[in-house]
Formats: structure tokens, sequence, C-alpha cells
């Protein structure tokens, strides 16, 4: 199953995506995490989507398609994966159609996490991401058994520097401007699927296991 999360910065597509990842079995791949991984590691591709990702901007598409096309040749994703926060613009989208194409074959289904703007600021404000292991909580509505500490690795919890409120008010205008339209995209293309993402986290994952079977 070739599956992908779109949504608003914060909307639950990396929540999703980990429930999904594990239920059925298939890599969860997620550009935010790979630049961040490479951004700890200090590469060079770090240092360049640092400059992108500190200032709410998209980091350029020639520097995230290529990424992924490697990404999903792994041996691990023969049987699927869930791309969370890619495609994030038309030109991605195109560049991932193309490349499935080449090998006669095409994503499954594109699943929209819906929430409107008001409610993305509060998530983002709460929301804690482990130093150790990119585990993601939220203070309020989904805790750690012990404040401050990941429930699974313990490491040190942290606030990102992009989920502080200005940057996220940045993160939703690029949204609006360049990711939204990939819900007409995937619409036209015929596998596009809304879940309302205001429900608990749990409701959210049931909806949209209904729809994968
Ligand atoms: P995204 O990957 O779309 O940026 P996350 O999955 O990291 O978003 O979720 C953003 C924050 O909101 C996290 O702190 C997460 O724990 C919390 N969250 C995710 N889904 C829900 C939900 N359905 N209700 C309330 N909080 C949620
Ligand atoms: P995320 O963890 O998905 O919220 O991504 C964090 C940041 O990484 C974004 O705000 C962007 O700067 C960058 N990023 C992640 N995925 C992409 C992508 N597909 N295209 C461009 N930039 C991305």
């Amino acid at each position: 199953m070739k599956i992908i999360m779109l949504g608003a910065p914060g909307a639950g597509k990396g929540t999703q995506a980990k429930k999904i990842a594990a239920k059925y079995g298939i890599p969860h791949i997620s550009t935010g995490d790979i630049f961040r991984a490479n951004l700890k590691q200090g590469t060079e591709l770090g240092k360049k989507a640092k400059v992108y990702m500190d200032q709410g901007l998209l980091v350029p598409d020639e520097l995230t398609c290529d990424l992924v096309v490697d990404r999903i040749s792994q041996p691990d994703a023969v049987n699927g994966y869930v791309l969370d926060g890619f495609p994030r613009t038309i030109p991605q989208a195109e560049c991932l159609t193309n490349a499935l194409k080449e090998r006669n074959e095409s994503m499954d289904i594109a699943i929209d996490v819906t929430v409107p703007d008001e409610n993305i600021i509060n998530r983002m404000s709460g929301r804690r991401a482990c130093l150790g292991c990119g585990a993601t909580y939220h203070i309020e509505f989904n805790p750690t058994k012990t404040e401050g500490v990941c429930d699974a690795c313990g490491g040190e919890l942290v606030l990102r520097d992009d989920d502080k409120p200005e940057t996220v008010k940045k993160r939703l205008d690029v949204y609006h401007a360049q990711t939204q339209p990939l819900i007409d995209y995937y619409t036209k293309a015929g596998i596009l699927y809304s879940v309302d993402g205001t429900q608990d986290i749990d409701k959210v994952f049931e909806d949209i296991t209904k729809k994968l079977g």
C-alpha cells in the first residue's frame, strides 16, 4: 500500500503515519525527520535545509525530490510506504508521479487530515519532540507518562524551534500557498480521502483504517 499524508503542519500527519506504518508493516517516510536527522549529523544537506526550516519556508524541490525517490527505492519499501510531509508542492507531486510511472506504479491513496488554522497554533505550541528517536507527543492531547521524558526511548523532549508561534504562522501561509493545491491534484487523480483531524487521535485512526481496510 502506497500512502500519502496531506494536511497543514500540525494536523496530525506524523501521528497517524506512525500508527499506519505499525499496523500495516510498511515504512514511515517523513521528509521533515530526514532533514532533522541530517541536521543532527551535520551533513551538507542538513545545513542547507536548516536555512529554510528555521524561517518556516520549504526546502527547495531539487533537494527534496531525489531524496524521496531514492528512499522509496530501498528494499524495505517494496510492499509500500506512508509518505509524511511529501509531496508539499505541485512540482514534488509531479516528480513522484513520474518516478512511479517509470516503474508502472502509482500511489494508492492520499489522506488529507483536515484541521482549521485556529486549532493549529495550539497544537504546535503543545507538541514535544524527542531528541533521541523523533517520537512526538502533545502536553495535553498525547502526554508522556513522565513529563519531559520520551516513553519510547527515555530521551529528552523539546519544543521544536519551528513550532514557535511566529514560525507556525509562516508555515501555515506557506501551506495554503504551496501545499493546499495538492488537494485538487489528488482529487483529480481520484485518490483523495479526507478525514476530520479535529477528532481525537484514536478516532481519526479508526476512520483511516476503515477506509484502508
Ligand atoms: P504533523 O505531522 O501533521 O505536523 P503531528 O502528528 O506532529 O502533526 O501532530 C501535531 C501535534 O498535535 C502533536 O503534538 C500531536 O501529539 C498532536 N495531535 C496529533 N493528532 C491530534 C488529534 N487528533 N487531536 C489532538 N492532538 C493531536
Ligand atoms: P515537518 O516535520 O513535516 O513539519 O517539516 C519540517 C520542515 O522541513 C518544513 O517546514 C520544511 O522546511 C521542511 N520540509 C519537510 N518536508 C518538505 C518537503 N516535502 N518539501 C520542502 N520542505 C520540506
